[in-house]
């Protein structure tokens, strides 16, 4: 059937990504302002009437600010689990939100959906894993430390969106009060450069065609430090890792 997927922001300031398999177009995230969100969607050329549902997956602001405006003014189904759906309030009608088991895969039409649980301090944060039951974008952020459980679900993926969210040197150098750095690079936090590229290493990678280095810190790393470290692991030039930008995502690609 093949599956479609472009980011239209990616990082603290808040994160949208837009999948299409065969028929059917899903949002994860909407953290961004409705106009900004429906601008950005435009611009890849979708109606935003024609997306079926947003999966959640977690309820800080960067990952749902936008969430239940751009589902009230579309019809647009809310996906997510218990503990997120409860941070959610009632702007909706009842039959819009759609709690799931976070161990139990489901399809949302033509896509097919594996949620996974991974450690990250909100209510009850998933994952996903999108594809046409053969082809399998697997995405993670928002994430403190790898886990068995991450690196079975991600392993042989045709494409992957991988946290790449600070360097350890310029978290811990720059501007953040500690206990910020502290809850960033805790275990419940976010990945570093080098933790993302440690995971990578410990997965099956033979099906990787696509690997996209994401939610990047805006004061404590640059594409560049992110692009080398999955790079190395990859064997590949630098340039073959896509990032994902807090201001245009990334374009489409293709599995
Ligand atoms: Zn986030
Ligand atoms: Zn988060």
């Amino acid at each position: 059937m093949g599956v479609r997927f472009g980011s239209i922001a990616s990082g603290s300031a808040g994160n949208a990504l837009l999948v299409e398999v065969g028929k059917t177009r899903v949002m994860v995230d909407c953290g961004l302002g409705l106009g900004v969100a429906r601008e950005r969607i435009a611009q890849r050329g979708w109606e935003p009437e024609s997306i079926a549902a947003i999966l959640v997956t977690h309820e800080h602001s960067d990952h749902i600010s936008g969430v239940e405006k751009f589902a009230r003014k579309h019809g647009t189904k809310v996906i997510a689990s218990y503990g997120t759906l409860s941070f959610l309030g009632d702007a909706l009608n009842p039959e819009q939100y759609v709690e799931i088991d976070g161990h139990q895969a489901f399809a949302v039409d033509d896509v097919w959906v594996e949620p996974y649980c991974v450690p990250h301090d909100a209510r009850e944060p998933l994952q996903y894993v999108l594809g046409d039951g053969n082809a399998r974008l697997g995405i993670l952020t928002d994430v403190g430390r790898s886990t068995p459980h991450i690196e079975h679900t991600l392993s042989d993926c045709d494409a992957l969106i991988l946290e790449c969210n600070h360097d350890e040197e310029m978290l811990m150098g720059g501007p953040y009060q500690y206990a910020l750095k502290k809850r960033v690079i805790g275990p419940f936090g976010h990945l570093s450069n080098v933790a993302a590229a440690s995971l990578l290493g410990r997965l099956q990678r033979a099906r990787l065609k696509h690997l996209i280095a994401a939610h990047l810190s805006q004061q404590n790393n640059t594409e560049e430090l992110a692009r080398k470290a999955l790079a190395e692991v990859m064997g590949c030039s630098n340039d073959w890792v896509g990032v994902a930008t807090q201001e245009e995502g990334f374009d489409w690609r293709d599995i």
